[in-house]
């Protein structure tokens, strides 16, 4: 249980600042009033925005899913045992709510915890188990989960300055396809997202078109755009490219960077893969996204979790590419939709975008959470 200080009344606990709920909407499954009111207290004293509380699990459920579907109304939840369901039964109710909506983490709360229902609760992929009277433990548990959440690249709250990212695709369309969702979900937290772009698409249809479709993704996402031009179709792992990459450096200090995959069949993918590792050897982060001819050796080990309107604005990135919509097999909008809703199954989440993650220099606590 956690260390936290006694306190005699939790809603001036000591440890606000410690563990925030930072601006979090907490439902709330507990039947007695008091509960309710001593638990909501607490929450709000540590920054929870708002809790909700049910009294039964339909109505726990229900509020999971209500509406809309796609956009996640909780941040977390709690659920107190005593509401229904014997200890075997806790697994099954957790693996519905997370079903039905959520990958909202749920920290359960019991009137004197077991081993048994420590087991079910874990096999339910709760939280915490928390005791029902423990108030500090409660915030801390939420506080835990939330901070778990953030998602596993997270740089986010790690100093003054906004963190920085980089993301190097050969051909105009190549990071959005691989990693639209992310930069839009970067961009929107405040993140400084520089896309660098290695050559005009010569290849793929007119330049100056392709050139304008570029610059009008990249502001959908909310990302600068920088283009170099090399040539499409022969891109090599040599000097000009590691320079071209360079350049995109000194301008943007990436604190991440993300690039095509060794794992891809395409010659300009891998080449710019290679010379994006030369360049960017002092990153803190470098991953690599999915392309469509990335290969089956590709093995991705983070999952970046994706809101509904981070696909949408993926999509719409894609979109921008009017000029290759009609002729690519890999925009067709319901791949791209699967595809995002396939790596969720791999983080929890109803949408994800996968990284292999090839380096991590980030210093120990520099970055709240690395779960994946
Ligand atoms: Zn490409």
């Amino acid at each position: 249980m956690p260390e936290m200080p006694e306190a005699a009344d939790e809603s001036d606990h000591p440890c606000a600042g410690a563990v925030p709920l930072s601006d979090a909407h907490v439902l709330l499954g507990e039947g007695d009033p008091d509960a309710v009111a001593r638990i909501t207290r607490a929450l709000r004293a540590h920054g929870a925005a708002s809790v909700h509380a049910v009294d039964s699990p339909a109505a726990f459920l229900r509020a999971g899913t209500d509406p809309p579907f796609l956009v996640p109304r909780w941040d977390a939840a709690v659920w107190h045992t005593g509401l229904g369901g014997d200890e075997s039964d806790l697994t099954g109710f957790l693996d519905r709510w997370r079903l039905q909506r959520s990958s909202a983490p749920v920290v359960v709360t019991d009137d004197a915890p077991s081993t048994r229902l420590a087991l079910a609760a874990l096999r339910g992929r709760a939280a915490d188990l928390v005791e029902r009277g423990d108030a500090p433990g409660l915030v801390l548990a939420l506080g835990r989960a939330l901070a778990d959440r953030s998602d596993p690249l997270g740089v986010e709250g790690s100093g003054q300055t906004s963190p920085s990212m980089l993301v190097v695709g050969a051909h105009p369309d190549d990071v959005e396809i691989g990693v639209g969702g992310i930069i839009h979900r970067r961009a929107q937290a405040g993140w400084d997202v520089t896309i660098l772009t290695m050559s005009g698409g010569e290849g793929g249809g007119d330049p100056v078109r392709r050139r304008e479709e570029a610059h009008r993704a990249a502001e959908v996402l909310g990302a600068r755009l920088l283009m170099e031009d090399l040539p499409d179709g022969s891109i090599a792992d040599d000097r000009a490219t590691v320079r071209a990459v360079e350049r995109a450096v000194a301008l943007a200090s990436p604190d991440v960077v993300l690039v095509h995959s060794e794992s891809d069949t395409h010659q300009d993918h891998r080449a710019v893969h290679r010379a994006t590792l030369v360049a960017c050897r002092t990153a803190s982060r470098l991953g690599c996204y999915q392309s469509p001819s990335t290969t089956t050796a590709y093995r991705p080990n983070r999952f970046v979790e994706l809101s509904e309107a981070d696909v949408v604005a993926k999509l719409a990135a894609i979109g921008a590419h009017g000029s290759q919509a009609s002729t690519r097999w890999y925009l067709d909008e319901d791949l791209l939709r699967s595809t995002v809703r396939y790596w969720g199954r791999f983080s929890q989440t109803l949408y994800a975008e996968p990284l292999e993650l090839v380096h991590d220099k980030m210093p120990l606590g520099h970055h709240r959470s690395d779960h994946v």
